[in-house]
């Protein structure tokens, strides 16, 4: 998508802090983190949230928690967790419309959702 934010930071007409790339996937720090670690996980491939996931897509959206998996163990918080969050739509508060999953970690955070 040619107006779609997180599609020119995975093409990298916007510029971004990456923390982990491959052909399908990217990783970069949120600009706006909300704890130590804050990173976000995308599909290069334009997909606008959730609800676009298809049967297709199950490898991809994998690859994504494999690198959550590797980019938490590298950022040593593994062991002290942290959180994997995707906001879908108005109501689940998603304010980009290209899927991504926040990885957000390094304090103890706030027990509970919503
Ligand atoms: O899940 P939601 O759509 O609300 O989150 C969008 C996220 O994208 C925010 O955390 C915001 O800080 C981040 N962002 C960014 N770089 C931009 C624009 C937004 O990291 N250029």
């Amino acid at each position: 998508m040619s107006d779609c934010l997180f599609c020119k930071i995975a093409q990298k007409e916007i510029p971004s802090k990456i923390v982990y790339e491959d052909a399908q996937i990217m990783a970069f720090a949120d600009i706006n983190p909300v704890a130590p670690v804050h990173i976000l996980l995308i599909p290069k491939k334009h997909l606008l949230s959730v609800n676009d996931i298809m049967e297709e897509d199950e490898a991809l959206i994998g690859r994504i928690f494999a690198a959550i998996k590797e980019l938490a163990r590298k950022l040593e918080i593994a062991e002290s967790g942290y959180r994997v969050v995707t906001n879908t739509g108005t109501d689940g508060g998603q304010v980009v419309g290209h899927l991504h999953f926040h990885l957000i970690g390094g304090r103890a955070l706030r027990a509970g959702l919503g």
